[in-house]
């Protein structure tokens, strides 16, 4: 692989948030982001030094955009498979076209997890109502009925709970290719961002303890309240996961951890071929953010240090609580974040604060 220089221009597929922060990560370094994403009022498109307003399958668009840049990296799993494809064939993409393959279904995703030796929920891959009752029959209630293909944020899931009519879950997920896996009663959940430069060097930041609402993600704090074993071994995994994809960047694997007598251990819940929502704490709390890092491998550059800075929490802020954003201002030591969004839509991440703490 080539080491891009100072001038070079990456190009980035998906205009929102974590596009937006890799090209302001990308500045300091030298290098420009072309952001390529459909949505006008796209959050990247003010901060990128170049932008391409067009569709996924818009091949006219694609070759200008493959012409215009020394390489493409994406914010989004489901690039579609044709539009990397394409670029592909013009422009190296990294991460390269196993690591979408891969996580672009979960039921893909979950068999190579177990394939490389490390642990998931048990789960069935499901396309028809009767192969669902023959699953809950098999994984027991409560479990969780998935899409293969296009979940983010607990979109296309549902859990089948005591009681529950399996008609009514199978077309919950609009009676499309899924999976159904037992639930997990998990004592946490935590996630590892990791990043994979063009030599196979690994590195991964501490491990991140993640709690949601509603399905989203709503605050991180690291360190995580686990054991030094399960923090290694969290690592481990997601250094295994990236050498099996021959990864190029930064990605993210989240875990469940469990906890019983025989002590603390982990499930790979998901991972994302990309940064992170769980990683955003890096942008103060490490010496070089998520963001960085990810640029720095798709350039083929060295990795930068991953130490954290102190003790570290991030909020998301959702919808309407961005509104908080004048009282998070005025607070000393207090790390605004806001993705430039017009609207504040239930649901929508709108920014993130960040607030460290000396260890
Ligand atoms: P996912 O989209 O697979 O990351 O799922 C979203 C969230 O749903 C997870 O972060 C968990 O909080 C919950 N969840 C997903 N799968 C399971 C499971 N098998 N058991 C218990 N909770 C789950």
């Amino acid at each position: 692989m080539t080491m891009l220089k100072p001038g070079d221009t990456i190009g980035i597929l998906g205009g929102g948030q974590l596009a937006r922060m890799m090209a302001l990560a990308a500045a300091p370094l030298g290098l420009d982001c072309h952001v390529y994403a459909p949505e006008a009022d796209s959050p990247a498109f003010p901060v990128a030094a170049a932008r391409t307003c067009a569709g996924y399958g818009d091949h006219e668009a694609l070759a200008a955009f493959a012409a215009a840049v020394s390489v493409v990296t994406y914010e989004f799993e489901n690039v579609p498979a044709d539009t990397a494809a394409f670029l592909a064939s013009r422009v190296p993409v990294l991460p390269g076209p196993r690591a979408l393959a891969t996580t672009q279904d979960r039921l893909v995703e979950k068999t190579f997890v177990n394939d490389i030796g490390l642990a998931t929920p048990a789960f069935r891959a499901v396309v028809s109502l009767a192969e669902l009752q023959a699953a809950v029959a098999e994984l027991g209630r409560p479990s969780v009925l998935k899409t293969r293909r296009f979940g983010y944020d607990g979109k296309g899931q549902v859990i089948v709970r005591p009681g529950m009519d399996l008609e009514e879950a199978w077309s919950t997920v609009g009676g499309h290719p899924s999976i159904l896996e037992a639930f997990v009663p998990f004592a946490l959940e935590v996630s590892v961002v990791a990043a994979r430069s063009a030599d196979g060097t690994v590195s991964a930041f501490d491990v991140c303890e993640n709690q949601h609402r509603h399905h989203i993600l709503a605050t991180t704090r690291v360190p995580a309240g686990i054991g030094p074993a399960t923090e290694h071994a969290c690592k481990e995994h997601a250094a295994r996961i990236a050498a099996a994809l021959d990864y190029v960047g930064v990605l993210a694997v989240e875990f469940f951890v469990l906890r019983d007598a025989g002590g603390e251990h982990v499930l790979v819940n998901e991972i994302a071929p990309r940064v992170h929502n769980s990683g955003h704490w890096t942008i103060e709390g490490a010496q070089t953010s998520q963001f960085e890092q990810h640029m720095r491998a798709v350039a083929g550059w060295p990795l930068g240090c991953v130490r954290r800075t102190g003790r570290v929490e991030m909020a998301n802020l959702v919808g309407d609580e961005v509104e908080a954003w004048r009282k998070i201002v005025a607070t000393p030591g207090s790390h605004l974040h806001l993705y430039g969004k017009r609207e504040a839509r239930p649901g929508r991440k709108m920014g993130h604060v960040t607030r460290i703490t000396p260890e």
